[in-house]
């Protein structure tokens, strides 16, 4: 496995790949990685002549500049985990290496036709333009044939889906695929999280109640008199009624437009909810 740092670098690896006629899978990560990022590495690795991993605490993407300075950052203990799974390539740019002072300091424009809106967008202005900042950024320079992104971040996917969809049409990335990964989880029900590691032990137990509530909630979803508006409010209760944990948001959507819904057909609640002072997001489909 080999670590890049430099956009040249990488630039010079892809097109000896493309050369070779390797197929190319690219897993965008933040870094601090556990075994849900690991899901996706194996699969691009299985699926693909070569897998690259980012790993790249994207500065664009915070709206909450403490948020991005307590980032979790792991580099010498992500490079072994990729190593023993078989990824190929690292690509751990600086911010400076990744972006201009200007594109630092402007917002990246995007038509997210309405999804940049709800949930996670309304709470983080901004939050999503980075993102796509970032993610185009990297297809750009890896021109991976396949794309790995993970359930967790279920509005993120999305965008990202929307986005290819978009830009497909004008044909900027060829014929990439985006490959949609489920959630893992600890045993307890607990998505995995990078920000995991900011819980103690004790917030780490009380964090269990929100997957707990969410998978409680597909059987009072089938209750007679249920629905998306009863149960929207008493996953809302549930959670808030557990010392230490506040809930910022519960939105039960439409999967594909993530316009709300009052139906559980084809639905996802997303979930954002402060565990002291780490915020945690989780989802569940009905
Ligand atoms: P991050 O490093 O948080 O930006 O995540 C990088 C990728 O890993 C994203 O596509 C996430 O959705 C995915 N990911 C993070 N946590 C999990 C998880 N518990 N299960 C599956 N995918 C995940």
């Amino acid at each position: 496995m080999q670590i890049i740092t430099t956009k040249n670098e990488l630039k010079a690896i892809v097109g000896a790949c493309k050369a070779n006629k390797q197929t190319i899978g690219l897993v965008p990560t933040m870094g601090a990685l556990h075994a849900g990022h690991a899901s996706l590495v194996k699969r691009a690795v299985e699926d693909n002549d070569v897998c690259f991993v980012s790993v790249f605490v994207n500065p664009t993407q915070f709206n909450n500049k403490e948020d991005l300075a307590k980032y979790p950052r792991n580099i010498e203990r992500d490079a072994q985990l990729l190593e023993s799974i078989g990824a190929t390539y690292v690509f751990a740019p600086t911010p400076e290496e990744m972006y201009s002072a200007e594109e630092m300091n402007t917002t990246f424009e995007f038509d997210f036709a309405g999804l940049d809106k709800v949930m996670e967008g309304k709470m983080r202005p901004g939050h999503f333009n980075g993102v796509v900042q970032v993610v185009s950024r990297l297809f750009y320079l890896v021109q991976p044939d396949k794309a790995y992104f993970g359930e967790k971040d279920f509005q993120q996917l999305a965008i990202i889906h929307h986005m290819v969809e978009r830009s497909s049409m004008a044909g900027t990335f060829g014929n990439l695929q985006i490959i949609d990964c489920p959630i893992v989880r600890e045993e307890s029900g607990l998505a995995l999280s990078s920000r995991n590691e900011r819980l103690s032990a004790e917030e780490k137990k009380t964090a269990l109640a929100i997957s707990k509530t969410l998978f409680d909630s597909l059987k009072w979803a089938k209750e007679d008199n249920a629905t998306v508006a009863s149960i929207q409010q008493r996953v809302i209760d549930t959670v808030n009624a557990v010392e230490g944990l506040e809930v910022e948001y519960y939105e039960i959507v439409d999967q594909t437009s993530l316009l709300p819904t009052d139906t559980f057909n084809h639905a996802i609640g997303c979930i954002t909810v402060y565990c002291g002072p780490v915020r945690l997001i989780d989802n569940i489909k009905y």
